[in-house]
């Protein structure tokens, strides 16, 4: 989850290791009307002088009348490739066959230079996902995604995120929508078995509890907002605490962060992301409104 005070990896005096051209390509490719892609900002600062769009697709629930409205991102942290793929991946399999009424919201990637350049920061060597409280003009790419979601509201938010160092697949989610997740991906892989991640932060069976006392106080005191934090305060339908944010407070954070073991081959990693994806929507239509 965080590679804080990791060696660098390839992408070392700012080697590129991967193309976001090629993702750039395949988002365009996968949006044809009446899907409709956004360019809402461009991470321009790279210093090996790249220019990088930031995309945000919206697909139209087919059925004409959403019943949901569900944020979907993936790649804020460059070095975590798994996220962007799955994402990517996900617009290319078209999700409205699947879910026709539901409204999908999706950023493939939010850090394109780190996604080249094999880097969990943006340029600026500032750790996008816990820059969402205030964007400055080092964080394009943070005010590029606030742009985008201006005057849109969620009733679930998805983020596709790896780990480089555990074991197995984990989520951090409120306690019941955690578990469906990790039930549905423990048949096809690995589900992380620790006691902690990072070091410090309590895991049970795969799940970091949001809604647990402890991921609440360091809600109210963190001052660097991951983007789930901000999705939460300013782009969420849901107003009364329920099952699937877990919440007993004013802030219920109703969504998952879903974090792969970059061990894993690509393909597999992938569909890890997708099964987590696939149970937290069957969950939403089960349990919600
Ligand atoms: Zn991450």
């Amino acid at each position: 989850m965080t590679g804080e005070g990791l060696p660098a990896l390839a992408g070392e005096g700012g080697t590129q290791v991967r193309d976001y051209q090629v993702i750039a390509q395949r988002v365009r490719r996968a949006i044809i009307a009446p899907w409709r892609l956004r360019v809402t900002g461009t991470q321009g600062i790279s210093p090996t002088g790249g220019r990088y769009d930031l995309f945000l697709a919206t697909l139209p629930a087919p059925s004409g009348n959403p019943r949901f409205r569900v944020l979907i991102n993936g790649g804020t942290h460059g070095d975590e490739p798994g996220g962007t793929e799955a994402v990517v991946a996900f617009l290319e399999n078209d999700p409205t066959v699947r879910w026709p009424d539901v409204e999908f919201t999706v950023l493939p990637c939010t850090n394109p230079w780190g996604f080249e350049h094999d880097r969990r920061h943006g340029p600026a060597n500032h750790d996008l996902n816990r820059t969402f409280q205030r964007a400055t003009p080092q964080t394009p790419e943070v005010a590029a995604v606030k742009r985008g979601l201006r005057g849109r509201r969620f009733d679930l938010f998805l983020d596709c995120h790896e780990d480089i160092d555990t074991p197995g697949l984990y989520v951090f989610a409120p306690a019941a929508l955690g578990r469906v997740i990790v039930d549905a991906v423990r048949p096809i892989g690995p589900v992380h078995q620790g006691e902690l991640v990072d070091g410090e932060i309590p895991i049970n069976n795969g799940v970091v509890e949001t809604d647990a006392n402890r991921f609440r106080n360091r809600r109210r005191s963190w001052k660097t907002w991951p983007l789930p934090f901000y999705v939460a305060r300013y782009h969420q339908l849901l107003k009364q605490p329920d099952e699937l944010s877990g919440e007993d407070d004013a802030l219920p954070l109703r969504g998952a962060t879903i974090e792969t073991p970059i061990f894993l081959t690509m393909a597999e990693r992938v569909r890890l992301h997708h099964t987590a994806l696939e149970a937290a929507l069957t969950m939403l239509h089960r349990k919600a409104r």
